[in-house]
């Protein structure tokens, strides 16, 4: 899943080609990717567009009065353009979900490979009529160390739990919180209010720093693969944990899992997926 600093790289790439460019059309190829009905996407058609940002780990394309708010889930994520492809879009064939043509010739697609559909669109006049967005915690990147106290102090919640809900500190996934509980030697399964919220603040913030140097200035198609590229736990199960030479693990559920290293993070002990499992329950 795109986190917070995969999509602040494809803003960084998009803000110089989408700010004062026109929306010729906007044509839906997977109509269970648009959420919203008022206004019609056809309403799209003419505006130019004023802002590209990011709120937690969604995108919003800004125009005069309206905003487009991308959300990508797991697999979803943008296509850029050049020249726009010819011909029609051909409805409900492949990833294609959506694509914008702009008066410059230029034009993005929204995409989601594979048979399950989780990405959403949504036109509104405002981002905050999208409740996943109304309901978003503190950013990961301006979390003050009080802050990160406060939401740390009452959770007897798991350390993983906390940093991924989305309500808490917006713009962290399964892939970043994995990374930054293995920089600041945490299990993820430590009780919240034990955790040393300076650790984690300064763990978080060397994570997506070092997240930001590696993908600035690429082009949304390689963003990706350099993001896995980076990671020191996340996704390497079975390799050498590259700080104290311990095999990373891994404790996984039926649709997802999660890595750390038990030499850096649980004293040598491996975490059960069993224990896991009735804890989110
Ligand atoms: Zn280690």
């Amino acid at each position: 899943m795109p986190e917070l600093p995969e999509v602040n790289a494809l803003i960084d790439f998009l803000r110089p080609r989408l700010i004062g460019d026109f929306v010729t059309r906007a044509d839906i190829a997977e109509l269970s990717l648009l959420k919203t009905v008022d206004p019609s996407i056809d309403a799209l058609a003419g505006l130019a567009i004023t802002e590209v940002a990011r709120r937690g780990r969604a995108l919003v394309i800004g125009f005069d009065g309206l905003s487009l708010v991308c959300r990508f889930a797991r697999m979803g994520w943008l296509n850029w353009h050049d020249t726009a492809p010819s011909g029609p879009t051909r409805m409900g064939k492949g990833p294609l979900g959506m694509r914008v043509t702009l008066a410059s010739g230029a034009a993005f697609d929204l995409i989601e490979p594979g048979s399950k559909k989780n990405a959403a669109v949504s036109l509104v006049r405002d981002p905050s009529e999208v409740p996943a967005l109304a309901s978003l915690g503190t950013d990961a990147l301006s979390l003050t160390i009080d802050e990160l106290a406060a939401a740390l102090s009452e959770s007897t919640s798991r350390i993983k739990t906390v940093l991924e809900d989305q309500r808490i500190i917006a713009g962290l996934g399964n892939a970043y919180t994995d990374e930054i509980l293995h920089a600041a030697k945490l299990s993820p399964f430590a009780t919240a209010k034990t955790v040393d919220p300076q650790a984690l603040h300064t763990a978080t913030h060397e994570v997506l720093d070092a997240a930001r140097s590696r993908l600035i200035g690429l082009p949304p198609g390689k963003i990706k693969t350099a993001k896995k590229r980076g990671f020191s736990v996340h996704g390497r199960t079975g390799e050498t944990c590259h700080v104290c030479g311990e095999t990373i693990a891994e404790v996984s559920f039926a649709d997802k899992s999660f890595q750390y290293c038990p030499g850096c993070q649980t004293g040598g002990r491996k975490l059960s997926d069993r224990r896991m499992d009735r804890l989110l329950k």
